[in-house]
């Protein structure tokens, strides 16, 4: 068995469960801007498509096609719209609410924490994250696993995002780990486990819904206790 010295795992649904707590936020919002009464049917609906409108918005802003700016109020601007809501305040708000209320929701991915505790004597940790500086610290904070990790790259430090090689590169600079001997952990086959290859790395593939595909990965697990077999 390989030994390896530095493992890095991405945060959102692979550690933050992030459907859950985004979930929630919308739940929050729906009542307090009473929507039902402006016609959006309910939670779910609302939920369902803001997440379509999100997913596209964001690999638009992996890819540099929009701004940071652009993607918080644009994706209730659209889902909004969706629903016959033509309201650019409140799609400010709700942007700006949304990402206050986001990193105070606490639910993690089932293991975290009994994986966390038993890498965490072994390796030093680190995370390689895609989301926004000022929130990622903040729900690592909130769920108590802040402890856990040596550092924390985001793509706002290191200027670039995953699976761009270049945040890669900042966060074996920053670390001093050798893409050799890291691994990286990560619930998105592009982002997380094709970039870390072509960075040099292992890699376990956290495949929770077990898509089908066909890019060979080190490893690949269904759950995140899992990992305790390999390292
Ligand atoms: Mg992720």
């Amino acid at each position: 068995m390989k030994q390896y010295s530095h493992i890095f795992f991405d945060l959102d649904k692979t550690l933050w469960d992030f459907e859950a707590n985004s979930r929630a936020v919308m739940e929050d919002l729906y009542m307090r801007y009473a929507l039902k009464k402006r016609g959006v049917p309910g939670v779910t609906e609302f939920f369902a498509v803001y997440s379509t409108i999100n997913d596209r918005l964001w690999e638009q802003y992996r890819k540099g096609a929009i701004r940071k700016q652009a993607l918080k109020v644009k994706r209730f601007e659209l889902a909004l719209r969706h629903f016959s809501i033509f309201d650019v305040a409140l799609a400010n708000l709700f942007g700006r609410e949304y990402l206050e209320l986001l990193p105070e929701k606490t639910v993690l991915m089932p293991g975290t924490h009994a994986l966390l505790s038993y890498l965490k004597p072994k390796y030093p940790l680190h995370i390689i994250t895609n989301g926004f500086e000022e929130v990622q610290e903040k729900k690592m904070r909130n769920t108590l696993i802040l402890d856990y990790f040596t550092a924390i790259i985001t793509s706002e430090a290191a200027g670039a995002r995953k699976p761009n090689a270049a945040i890669f590169r900042y966060a074996f600079e920053k670390t001093g780990a050798m893409p050799a001997n890291s691994l990286m952990i990560g619930d998105d086959l592009e982002v997380d486990v094709i970039g870390a290859k072509e960075s040099g790395m292992d890699q376990i593939y956290f495949n929770p819904g077990r898509l089908v595909h066909t890019v060979p990965v080190t490893w690949e697990v269904a759950g995140l206790l899992a990992v305790k077999e390999i390292l």
